[in-house]
């Protein structure tokens, strides 16, 4: 599969690449480190006419403590920077787990964490060739008429994939957005509009700039569950993300219960979340938690796994997770 061809810009700074894409807005395609954009060009499910390499931009790569209680990270950072970092590791310690969880190690260096946030939503009857979808109907997705994985469905149903997203949500992270008109920050899970055929409320003129995290205080614990078929490449049939603070007596004072790989974006099941708060948890409250999260999700047949089989993961994934970060045994 060759790549087409397209121009492509190398800026040096932020400024002179939010010109250049203030200039192309319809026909061109931000690329970091290309991980995720160029096999999608390469099967024709992208085609800019000019691409952006933002990853020629100094400065967009900085791991830092620079503001007030939080830890900002460059959205050029690469996964290997991000788990390397001893800040990193020192607070987030699910984040690093959701980074290992990644690809291959050797991916690592090249895949930023802006990329991996922003990557698209991904179907088995959309990632294929050319000649493979040639066979069938265009869908949704593809502005087609259609969809393969739902019959008679009405919308696309592609899976947001990213494990980044749900423990950053898990841990209250924002996303600072820059475009001409200035910077704006928004809570990640505002980022997100869970739809299939594009996730994310990035406007055509904007570039990712950082990912803003709060620094937890010592009675946050945070926890990540991913399940994949092969563990050492796939991407996850179901993945999610726990963070809970509990006071000195060990009553929940807040959670939050969030999944990815389930759906068009990340999902929190807020009404699980408040199974939890003010409570003392225990097993059987955590697995009434979990029971109520399979409410809030509908898996569609369209990964490797059956959507039956993903919500029962779905159910043992906020299990765990909950159990772990409570210290509560027979999570398993
Ligand atoms: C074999 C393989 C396995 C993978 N497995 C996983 C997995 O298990 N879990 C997972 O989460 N991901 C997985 N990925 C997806 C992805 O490649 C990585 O997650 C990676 O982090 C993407 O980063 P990148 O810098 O290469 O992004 P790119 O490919 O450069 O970009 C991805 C998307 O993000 C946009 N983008 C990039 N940076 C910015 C920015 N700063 N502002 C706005 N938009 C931006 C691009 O326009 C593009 O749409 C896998 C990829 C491959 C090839
Ligand atoms: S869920 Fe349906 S519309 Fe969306 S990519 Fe898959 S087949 Fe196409």
């Amino acid at each position: 599969m060759h790549l087409p061809h397209f121009e492509i810009t190398e800026p040096r700074t932020l400024d002179d690449a939010l010109l250049v894409l203030s200039d192309h807005e319809d026909r061109i395609m931000i690329k970091a480190g290309g991980t995720a954009l160029i096999p999608a060009m390469r099967l024709g499910l992208a085609n800019p006419d000019r691409v952006l390499n933002i990853s020629t931009i100094s400065d967009m790569d900085k791991i830092d403590r620079h503001r007030d209680n939080c830890i900002s990270i460059g959205a050029n950072s690469s996964l290997f920077q991000v788990r390397q970092s001893s800040i990193i590791k020192e607070n987030f310690p699910a984040l690093v787990d959701a980074v290992k969880s990644i690809s291959s190690p050797s991916l690592h260096h090249s895949s930023s964490i802006a990329g991996n946030i922003c990557q698209d939503c991904r179907c088995i009857y959309y990632n294929q060739s050319l000649t493979w979808r040639a066979l069938r109907s265009k869908c949704f997705k593809a502005a087609g008429k259609t969809c393969h994985a739902v019959s008679n469905g009405n919308k696309c149903s592609a899976v947001y994939r990213g494990d980044l997203a749900p423990v950053l949500i898990s841990m209250s992270a924002s996303v600072v957005l820059a475009s001409f008109k200035g910077k704006r920050e928004i809570p990640l899970s505002q980022f997100f509009k869970s739809n299939g055929i594009w996730p994310n409320t990035l406007g055509p003129a904007e570039i990712l700039t950082e990912v803003v995290i709060p620094i937890p205080k010592s009675n946050l614990k945070v926890t990540f569950e991913k399940v994949r078929i092969r563990s050492s490449l796939d991407y996850a049939i179901a993945t999610g993300a726990v963070s809970v603070t509990t006071d000195s007596e060990g009553t929940c004072t807040d959670c939050k219960i969030v999944l990815g790989a389930l759906g068009p974006g990340p999902i929190e099941s807020f009404e699980a979340e408040k199974i939890i708060v003010g409570t003392i948890p225990d097993l059987a409250i955590c697995k009434r938690a979990a029971k109520e999260v399979i409410n809030k999700i509908h898996p569609v047949a369209n990964t490797e796994s059956t959507p039956e089989h993903r919500i029962e993961l779905a159910e043992f994934i906020v299990v765990r997770c909950l159990c772990k970060a409570l210290g509560i045994g027979g999570g398993d």
